[in-house]
């Protein structure tokens, strides 16, 4: 018996854990089906180049992020901090990212139509339902033809017009008239525009460095190898498929909610379990080479939103940080995005020969190569999800269970989200638990990770 479970290692899990320790509170215990903690925050190590569970990069503009990293993860002078070099390749020109300031060598055609239709664009969309709508109303036809329709269908792998346009937020910049002619009529140097201009990244061991330093700081430890088999709500008891079970008081979910849910042992009037097949997520497959040569590019990523490629982005991961590569080589990831099944094996050949042509890679160059798949990779915002996902969470809050993260919440969001919502779900149930709260797990001063 534990009065706290938390389901699930990964960084929200783990956020969770770490705020319940801040705050004095060990009658826990923290499950993940890996033989690692980490979740997608994961790096692999292959003759001598490191790649993450393809490209994760810090972004941190939140206070409580900031100092937390400083805390814990050995602060500003294990990290690297990064203004972003990154290209959209369209119309066989590479045009500074992001599309909609930088048009700068494009064809005229393509300009004109996209300044055009901005200034025609639907203002009378009141509330666009759809990306689609969202597109039109906020950037006009000619960018959603160019960039935003093909670029957001390869990315989803899904029809826009079936995507609400709630996840848009900070990962969509917007712009204005002058911003747009400026970047059409000059090749403009880099601007800090979008939640990614600038990025952190650490020094050494890839993404999985800030799993090593927050895992260090937490006393349970994540017991690996115990993959959820069932939940019985009622009862509050989790088993696992290695037979062992666990009474609880309250469930912290990070696993998958669809998954989460098919695995409810469900008695009640709610049926949960029935909901899943409504929880849309596509899949990444994600290609690294590790290359010998030294100036591949100096680069951070590229997107390619055009059908002809048949990954949307492709990014450089010696350029974030030296020890991700040998001396004089290079690394790159690649990202195909899929729904349900489909022939990766196909789809791995024609992206791998794609990339080569494009960098004119030699066989003879590859010096490394590892594959990873990642079975959920982007929530899908579908209309079923929009109406009900609150009203799920919010039952299954009724039953104790606290569903949270990337996966438990169903959404679109970060590392940084991971470790607030770890922070928040820890201190909402040590005040549900009359706990006392330190205030120093609470405070937001000025950031100074900047
Ligand atoms: C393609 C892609 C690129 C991304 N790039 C960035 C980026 O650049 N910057 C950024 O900030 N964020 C990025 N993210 C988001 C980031 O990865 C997530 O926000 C964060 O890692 C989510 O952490 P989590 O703990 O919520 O989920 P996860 O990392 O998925 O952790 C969930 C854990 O649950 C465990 N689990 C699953 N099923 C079971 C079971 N049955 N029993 C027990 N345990 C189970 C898993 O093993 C895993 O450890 C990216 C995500 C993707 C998919």
């Amino acid at each position: 018996m534990a009065t706290i479970i938390i389901l699930g290692g990964g960084l929200t899990g783990l956020s969770a854990a770490y705020h319940l320790e801040q705050n004095g509170f060990f009658d826990y215990k923290i499950y993940d089906k890996e033989p690692n903690a980490g979740g997608l925050c994961r790096s692999v190590r292959q003759d001598g180049f490191t790649f993450d569970y393809t490209g994760h990069l810090l972004h941190i503009n939140d206070p409580y992020m900031d100092q937390f990293v400083e805390k814990n993860m050995g602060g500003k002078a294990a990290f690297n901090k990064i203004d972003r070099r990154s290209f959209i390749q369209s119309y066989n020109m590479l045009i500074k990212y992001p599309y909609q300031i930088n048009l700068h060598g494009l064809p005229s055609n393509v300009i004109t139509e996209c300044i055009e239709e901005f200034v025609k664009r639907k203002q009378y969309i009141k509330n666009p339902k759809t990306f689609h709508t969202w597109v039109l109303k906020h950037f006009g036809a000619g960018f959603s033809k160019h960039f935003f329709t093909p670029f957001q269908t390869k990315l989803f792998a899904y029809d826009i017009k079936k995507v609400t346009p709630s996840w848009t937020g900070r990962f969509v910049p917007q712009t204005s008239l002058t911003q747009m002619i400026d970047g059409a009529l000059n090749l403009k140097k880099e601007e800090k525009v979008g939640y990614n201009s600038t990025f952190f990244y650490p020094k050494k061991h890839g993404i999985s460095y800030i799993i090593d330093q927050l895992t260090q700081n937490i006393r349970n430890k994540v017991q690996t190898e115990f993959n959820v088999e069932s939940i019985d709500i009622q009862n509050k008891i989790v088993t696992f498929a290695n037979g062992d079970f666990e009474q609880y008081d309250y469930l912290v979910n990070t696993i998958p909610l669809d998954h989460f849910l098919q695995k409810i042992i469900d008695r009640s009037t709610t049926n949960f379990k029935t909901q899943h097949k409504n929880l849309l997520c596509n899949s990444v497959l994600n290609f690294n080479l590790g290359i010998n040569r030294a100036d591949l590019t100096s680069k951070h990523w590229i997107y390619f939103p055009e059908s002809q490629y048949p990954f949307y982005r492709l990014g450089f991961p010696h350029n974030f940080a030296q020890s991700m590569a040998p001396k004089n080589c290079s690394s790159l990831y690649g990202e195909c995005s899929f729904l349900g099944n489909t022939d990766t094996e196909t789809l791995l050949k024609k992206a791998i020969a794609t990339t080569k042509k494009l960098f004119d890679i030699q066989n003879s160059e590859i010096i490394t190569q590892k594959i990873i798949s990642i079975p959920r990779a982007y929530v899908l915002y579908n209309f079923w999800r929009e109406k009900n996902l609150p009203n799920l969470l919010a039952q299954l809050e009724m039953h104790a269970v606290k569903s949270i993260g990337r996966y438990g919440g169903w959404k679109y969001s970060s590392m940084q989200e991971s470790v607030l919502d770890g922070k928040q779900v820890a201190l909402e149930l040590l005040s549900q638990l009359n706990q006392p709260i330190i205030p120093s797990t609470t405070f937001e001063q000025e950031p100074v990770f900047k």
